[in-house]
C-alpha cells in the first residue's frame, strides 16, 4: 500500500509538472488573458479549451485505458484539476468527460459507449445534467418528470431547473421517473436526452452576476428511444449517486482558493491595505484545506476512508473560496463595487482598480452558488456528521 501511495503521488508531480509546461508552451495567450481576469467565455471559446486538453490525452485521463483514458488514480486526477486552477486555466467542464462518461462505460450497452464516448471525450458533444427539479434538490428522489413507456420510446414530461449550461447542449443525462408504482428510489432510470427532440423548452435563468449560466428546461411529451436508457429501468438512482460521487471529488476548489489567496496578497500589498491578519487566518485555513484535501484523497485511493471524505472537501473548499473572494472585494476598495459585466465579454478594462477588478467582482457574486450546488453544504455537514460522529 505504501508503495502504491508513494508511485501515486510521484506521478501526480510529475502531471503537475507537465501541466506547467503546458501552460508556458501550448496555451494560447488570448485564453491566459481571459482566463486570469475571470472574463467571460463562450461555447466556442470552452470547446476549444477541452480539445486542446483532449490533444493532451487530459480530458479523459481519469477513464480506464480501454475507454482511451490514462486510468489516472484518484490523487492525479485531483492533483491535476488542483494544478490548472493554481494557473487561473478556465475549469474542465464536467457535465460530459467528468460526469455521463463513466456512467456510460460503467453501465452502459457497447451500442452506447461507441455512440458517445468519442463525442464526449472531444466535446464534440455538448452534456448538461438534469437532475435537480422544483421540490427536488438536496431531496432529490422526491424528482416528478415522469418517462412512461410507449411501444420503443419513453414519453417525457416535466421540468428540471437550474441545468447548466443547457442552452449549448447537445444532450441532457437525466433521471426521470419510469414508475408511479414502486417506492420513490425504485422508480428512478437514467435517460440520454437529445436536446434537439421536439418537445425541449429552454429558458434561462439570469443570476446575480448578470450572465446567463443556468436555466430551466422544461420536457412536453418528448419521445426518447428506448435505446437511450442507461443500465436497468429502475436502477437509476444508483447510478445517479456513483455520478454524484464524482462531482464532489474535484480539486478545483484547493486550487481557486490557492489562486485568490495569492491575489488578495499581491492586492493587498499594492494597496498597502491593512488585511494581513485577515489573510494569515485565510491562509491557515488553506493550509489545512490543502492537507487535509490531499490526504482525504489518498484514503479514498487506498480504500481506507469512511465515505466523507468528497462531503469535507466541498464544505470546507467552497466555504474557503467564499470568504478569500469576500476579502478580495474589501481589498478593491471604492472598484469593488463598480462592477461593469459588459466589459467580461469584450476584454475592455473595468471602470476602477486593476484589470481582474470586475472578473474578481464576477467570480464573488457567483459563488455564492458554490456552497449551494454539487449538494448544499447543510447536506454535506449532515453527512459528515453521520458517517465519522454516527448521528
Ligand atoms: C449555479 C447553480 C448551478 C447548478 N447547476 C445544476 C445542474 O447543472 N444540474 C442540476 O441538476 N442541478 C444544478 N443545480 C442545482 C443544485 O444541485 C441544487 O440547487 C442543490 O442541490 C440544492 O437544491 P435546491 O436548490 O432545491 O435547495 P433545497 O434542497 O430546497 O435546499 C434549500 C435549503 O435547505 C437546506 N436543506 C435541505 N434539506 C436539508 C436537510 N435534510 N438538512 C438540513 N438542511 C437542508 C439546504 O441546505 C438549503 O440551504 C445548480 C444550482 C446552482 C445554484
Amino acid at each position: 500500500m505504501r508503495d502504491l501511495l508513494s508511485d501515486a503521488r510521484v506521478r501526480a508531480a510529475n502531471l503537475q509538472a507537465e501541466v506547467r509546461t503546458f501552460y508556458e508552451d501550448k496555451m494560447p495567450n488570448s485564453l491566459k488573458q481571459k482566463s486570469a481576469h475571470h472574463q467571460v467565455l463562450d461555447k466556442a471559446e470552452y470547446v476549444s479549451w477541452m480539445k486542446l486538453l483532449d490533444a493532451q490525452s487530459w480530458a479523459i485521463g481519469h477513464w480506464p485505458k480501454e475507454y482511451g483514458g490514462q486510468n489516472w488514480t484518484l490523487l492525479e486526477r485531483f492533483a491535476f484539476e488542483d494544478q490548472l486552477a493554481r494557473l487561473a486555466c478556465p475549469w474542465v467542464i464536467p457535465f460530459g468527460v467528468k460526469y455521463v462518461g463513466p456512467v456510460i462505460y460503467t453501465f452502459g450497452t457497447e451500442e452506447q459507449k461507441n455512440r458517445f464516448l468519442p463525442s464526449i471525450s472531444s466535446t464534440d458533444d455538448f452534456w448538461a445534467q438534469g437532475y435537480s427539479e422544483p421540490g427536488a434538490g438536496s431531496d432529490l428522489a422526491s424528482l416528478r418528470t415522469e418517462a412512461i413507456l410507449d411501444g420503443d420510446a419513453y414519453v417525457v414530461n416535466g421540468q428540471k431547473v437550474w441545468t447548466t449550461y443547457a442552452q449549448w447542449a447537445d444532450w441532457l443525462f437525466c433521471i426521470v421517473k419510469t414508475t408511479r408504482e414502486a417506492q420513490a428510489q425504485k422508480a428512478i432510470s437514467f435517460l440520454l436526452i437529445d436536446m434537439k427532440s421536439p418537445g425541449v423548452t429552454v429558458k434561462a435563468i439570469p443570476t446575480m452576476d448578470g450572465y446567463h449560466h443556468v436555466n430551466e428546461v422544461w420536457l412536453e411529451n418528448v419521445r426518447v428511444p428506448t435505446s437511450n436508457l442507461v443500465g436497468a429501468e429502475g436502477e437509476g438512482w444508483t447510478y445517479a449517486k456513483f455520478l454524484l460521487k464524482n462531482e464532489r471529488t474535484a480539486g478545483a476548489i484547493v486550487g481557486m482558493a490557492w489562486h485568490a489567496l495569492d491575489r488578495l496578497k499581491t492586492l493587498a500589498q499594492e494597496n498597502n491595505s491593512a488585511v494581513n491578519q485577515r489573510i494569515g487566518e485565510l491562509e491557515l485555513r488553506f493550509l489545512a484545506l490543502e492537507q487535509g484535501a490531499y490526504h482525504a484523497v489518498e484514503s479514498m485511493m487506498l480504500g481506507t476512508d469512511n465515505g466523507t471524505e468528497a462531503s469535507f472537501i466541498k464544505l470546507r473548499g467552497t466555504e474557503l473560496y467564499q470568504d478569500i473572494a469576500e476579502a478580495l472585494i474589501d481589498s478593491l476598495g471604492l472598484a469593488g463595487i463598480a462592477y461593469d459585466k459588459d466589459a467580461l465579454h469584450v476584454g475592455a478594462a473595468p471602470p476602477l482598480g486593476p484589470e481582474d477588478a470586475g472578473g474578481i467582482i464576477k467570480e464573488h457574486l457567483y459563488n455564492r452558488a458554490a456552497t449551494i450546488f454539487g449538494g448544499a453544504s447543510e447536506i454535506q455537514r449532515n453527512i459528515v456528521a453521520k458517517g465519522v460522529l454516527g448521528l
